[in-house]
């Protein structure tokens, strides 16, 4: 438990937002799917003492522990467990805790022949509607997008389906000269894998089971990509060295969509030490504060010197990789539901559950914006919506330093919008007039300084 909360912590994206942008009013207190608030604000309560602790002080999870297993029996006790199961399930009340969907919808199960419509269309659809039941920070941070495929091998229906996903799981096969590189378990993922008789495939159309072959790809990567290396197989550890890069992985090859991404950069790893049925876990994790990596090993924190940072990180105990893709550097941007302006037309609403994401470009004074998915919306709607010209909804005296915000470019499902600016944004928020406001990242920066 205690590595895997390291590597979280080390989530500057996620920590930022629960230190600088949360608020408790954000707990989404009804969703039994979350833990009524009770787990977020124990994890944020640890996460300011560590916060405001100085020189590697040792905190202790004590208080933190206790809540997790009032959560979920399966964390009670002190058995060791799955890292990936623990960092799965944190990540997901989380999210649950502060969902922003107060009623889901139901889920529509679509379906989809391949021949009716275009893949990019179906992701877009798929996605739309994994977001009209779940909005999150976390969905914004760690979930993308898998496509899976097959073909009926007795009415040749063919059948796509798109899955979010918040982990990527990397089989490894025991090889025999025991150093593989990363990129080749990217590259295994994607094959076409043949489903044999243990494991058969269901046609959709013609329900009859077969031998197919599916495929399953990446279709979208999110920006903090946590990639699980599947040591354990038929209750065997595979002990096969993986060599990843520290910085600059790129996966843009093994990306099916038209998506291009930056390359990624590592901060924090999971270790795991031993076998199958005794094992001990330790992490290193990217320290942002300092720009400096530490081992973590229970109540020892080690501090890891440049020159020795790729002969001590690479190693082949590795088991989880968290990834920060590079082109995140700055912030993360949310935009955050605020229950008490309810008022909010339909259109409004529909356009709440696109995605909106705005790049800061710090050379230019500028941060451009962009709202996309947007696919049952007129777009002159959209317009107001984005007029932050309300100064006195703008906290923290930063209107100065907002000059003008103006229309670039309007595409089916895409607004583009420039902002003039001096400064540094952190949060958009919805406003009682439709407006939204947007908060600065002054004082988080201070602190970091
Ligand atoms: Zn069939």
């Amino acid at each position: 438990m205690n590595s895997a909360l390291q590597c979280i912590f080390a989530t500057k994206e996620l920590s930022d937002y629960f230190l600088y942008n949360f608020s408790e009013k954000y707990i989404n207190k009804n969703n039994i799917l979350g833990s009524g608030g009770l787990l977020t604000l124990g994890y944020i309560n640890l996460l300011l003492n560590i916060n405001n602790t100085t020189n590697n002080e040792y905190i202790s999870p004590g208080l933190f522990k206790v809540v997790l297993s009032l959560c979920s029996s399966k964390f009670e006790g002190n058995e060791q467990e799955d890292a990936h199961e623990f960092i799965i399930y944190l990540l997901d009340i989380f999210h649950e805790d502060i969902n922003r969907v107060i009623k889901k919808p139901n889920n529509d199960n679509l379906k989809y022949n391949s021949d009716e419509i275009s893949s990019d269309k179906k992701s877009v659809i798929d996605w739309n509607n994994f977001l009209k039941r779940n909005q999150s920070v976390l969905i914004d941070l760690f979930y993308g997008q898998l496509k899976s495929s097959a073909i009926c091998p007795i009415c040749h229906y063919h059948s796509i389906k798109f899955n979010s996903f918040f982990s990527l799981e990397l089989s490894i096969e025991e090889s025999t000269n025991q150093e593989i590189k990363l990129e080749k378990l990217f590259y295994e993922f994607s094959m076409e894998e043949k489903l044999d008789r243990d494991n058969l495939y269901k046609c959709e159309k013609c329900k009859e089971k077969s031998e197919a072959n599916k495929t399953i790809e990446i279709y979208h990567v999110p920006k903090i990509l946590i990639i699980h290396l599947k040591r354990f197989n038929n209750n065997k550890k595979i002990n096969t060295f993986i060599d990843f890069p520290l910085r600059d992985l790129d996966i843009n090859e093994y990306i099916k969509s038209n998506d291009s991404v930056a390359k990624y950069d590592l901060f924090g790893i999971i270790n795991h030490y031993g076998s199958m049925e005794y094992g001990h876990y330790t992490s290193y994790c990217f320290n942002y504060h300092d720009h400096t990596w530490y081992e973590y090993n229970d109540r020892l924190v080690n501090k890891i010197p440049k020159e020795k940072e790729k002969d001590k990180i690479i190693n082949k105990n590795a088991y989880i990789l968290f990834y920060r893709c590079q082109d995140n550097d700055s912030i993360n941007w949310d935009v955050i539901y605020n229950k008490k302006y309810e008022n909010i037309n339909e259109n409004n609403l529909k356009l709440f559950g696109a995605d909106f994401v705005l790049k800061e470009n710090p050379k230019k004074n500028l941060i451009l914006g962009e709202i996309n998915n947007i696919t049952n919306i007129d777009k002159s709607e959209i317009i107001p919506v984005i007029n932050i010209d309300e100064k006195n909804e703008i906290e923290d005296n930063i209107d100065k330093d907002i000059n003008e915000i103006k229309e670039i470019k309007k595409e089916e499902c895409k607004l583009e919008i420039e902002i003039k600016t001096t400064g540094i944004f952190s949060s958009i928020k919805r406003t009682k007039n439709n407006t939204f406001r947007i908060k600065t990242f002054h004082e988080t920066r201070k602190k970091e300084n």
